[in-house]
């Protein structure tokens, strides 16, 4: 591990290829301008596929974070050239924001890669594009958000209508799994709406963002519309949620986390929206195309190295296709292979700390002494950078810790179920309830289980897909409030009922 961090973005850049851009490493973006934390304080961030760090990031304190909340709120103001913008313009700036992300895309996809120890795989065909795609989608909304006339029913004259406003100045801290399609998902619908922001990447992955900080100047949003504080949890982002001067916070995390954020947001009455953890059972009837179901399930679990919220980590297997879906997955499982993120045909890359690293291994323990087998991996890959086999543990029951537990890595926790009623009392025997998945080629079956199953997220002889217009968010202890689609409109915006007296 390099022990003075000396790399700018232009030379983590120029490693690869001449770089096209310099996003400001060791800054804060203010105002609309990059400028130091009044601490002069910095942190490293670094590359998980090597444990080097990258390059500095400015670590903002309370004082930074009231600069921004205040550069936010003065861009609220009813004056402000933000709040003047019709949403035609506002529209435009969004689709602007989409097209300088394709525009910049392979670079983009390369900091991410970097940052996160991804493949290169992925940052490119998925990360990076949907988050543009996820400004597409969302330009399209500021002329369409529209309030309603109520028909009167109290007696006498009156005209009733409703506006839609925004919140105003918005926290949004997001986690390190997937650095820009997260802060996508937040920043294009509070924008749409017109709100002003305050957003906290995670301390692992600040760079993407950023990068993105300068697009939205490229792009000509207005000063203070769009403010980074980087920094860490306990202190930048519990400053956010401290702050009188921050209308709502947005948090993508951890149950913990977010029990805290709802604690102390209610100190300000904060509207909170959480996204928050997961245990999504994959459940696999005998009656499903097993060779599909199994390739499936592989992405289910393994893709992004099993860091996802949504990650199929309970694969319930119905017992008479057992065998026959088993061999599938363990064949596979056993062929996929960690290897350099920006290779390009690497499919499993780092995962994000040496921290975490041990965490999720430490899970491959806990089944052993619970009573599963590990039929597939199980091990740490090399000792440079966090790489670990991908992983399947056999013999598991839904009460162990191993079914229970997010682990948030590669580990798949594999369950034999008998009929239909035991798989779906199990699947819902958890404390979570993000998403879920089903296999059968029965579609009474698939639509009846897919009503049962307690998850936000639902999906029938597919796994993990998400789309900018379908709504997505928990159930339980994955968090309440849905983002994307027209769902994330009613995130961000106020509603205001307007009477006018017609009597007379
Ligand atoms: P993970 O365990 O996956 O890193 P966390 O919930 O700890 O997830 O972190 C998600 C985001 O929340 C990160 O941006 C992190 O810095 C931030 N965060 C962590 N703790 C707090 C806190 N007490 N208050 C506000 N934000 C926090
Ligand atoms: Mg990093």
């Amino acid at each position: 591990m390099a022990e003075t961090p000396t790399a700018t973005f232009t030379d983590i850049l120029a490693a690869i290829k001449p770089a096209k851009a310099n996003p400001k490493p060791g800054k804060l973006f203010i105002n609309g301008e990059f400028v130091d934390a009044r601490s002069g304080k910095t942190f490293a961030t670094m590359n998980p596929a090597t444990g080097e760090v990258l390059t500095n990031i400015a670590e903002a304190g309370a004082e930074d974070v009231d600069l921004a909340v205040k550069a936010a709120r003065a861009a609220f103001e009813e004056s402000s050239p933000w709040r003047k913008m019709t949403p035609r313009d506002r529209s435009r700036m969004l689709w602007k924001l989409a097209d300088l992300i394709r525009a910049n895309a392979e670079e983009l996809s390369e900091l991410e890669t970097l940052d996160t120890g991804k493949p290169i795989f992925e940052s490119s065909r998925f990360d990076i594009p949907l988050a543009a795609e996820c400004f597409e989608y969302y330009a399209g909304w500021p002329t369409k958000i529209t309030g309603e006339t109520i028909p009167n029913t109290a007696g006498g004259e009156a005209l009733v209508y409703t506006l839609r406003e925004p919140i105003g100045v918005c926290g949004q801290i997001i986690p390190w799994n997937f650095p820009l399609q997260m802060l996508a998902w937040k920043v294009a619908p509070a924008l749409a709406c017109g709100n002003t922001i305050v957003l906290k990447p995670a301390e692992q992955t600040p760079l993407t963002a950023l990068r993105f900080a300068e697009l939205t100047l490229e792009a000509g949003i207005p000063a203070g519309v769009f403010n980074v504080v980087t920094g860490f949890g306990p202190t930048t982002g519990a400053a956010m949620v401290e702050h009188p001067g921050i209308d709502k916070i947005a948090f993508t995390g951890s149950v913990e986390v977010g029990k805290e954020i709802m604690r102390t947001a209610a100190k300000t009455l904060k509207r909170v929206s959480l996204e928050l953890g997961g245990k999504s059972p994959n459940l696999v009837f005998a009656d499903a195309d097993l060779d599909t179901a199994a390739k499936y399930a592989l992405g289910g679990i393994f893709f992004n190295q099993g860091e996802m919220c949504t990650a199929g980590s309970r694969i319930f297997v119905e017992e008479k296709g057992y065998d026959e879906f088993m061999s599938v997955l363990r064949g596979r499982a056993a062929k996929m292979v960690a290897g350099d993120p920006l290779h390009p045909k690497t499919r499993l890359g780092a995962l994000i700390s040496a921290e975490h690293l041990e965490r999720v291994m430490s899970y491959v323990a806990i089944g052993r002494g619970e009573g599963a087998s590990v039929a597939v991996g199980g091990e740490r890959i090399g000792s440079r950078g966090y790489f670990m086999q991908p992983t399947v543990l056999e013999g598991v029951t839904n009460s162990m810790r191993v079914a229970q537990e997010e682990i948030f890595g590669p580990v798949a926790s594999v369950i034999k179920f008998a009929d239909l009623e035991e798989g779906v009392r199990e699947a819902n025997n958890s404390e979570f309830g993000l998403a879920a998945a089903i296999w059968t080629r029965d579609i009474k079956k698939a639509h009846r289980v897919a009503r049962s199953v307690k998850a936000g997220t639902v999906w029938i002889n597919t796994i993990s897909t998400t789309d900018n217009a379908a709504p997505f968010g928990g159930y339980k202890s994955s968090g309440f409030g849905r983002e994307l689609g027209r769902a994330a409109i009613d995130l961000y915006t106020e509603t205001k009922t307007v009477w006018v007296d017609l009597n007379g």
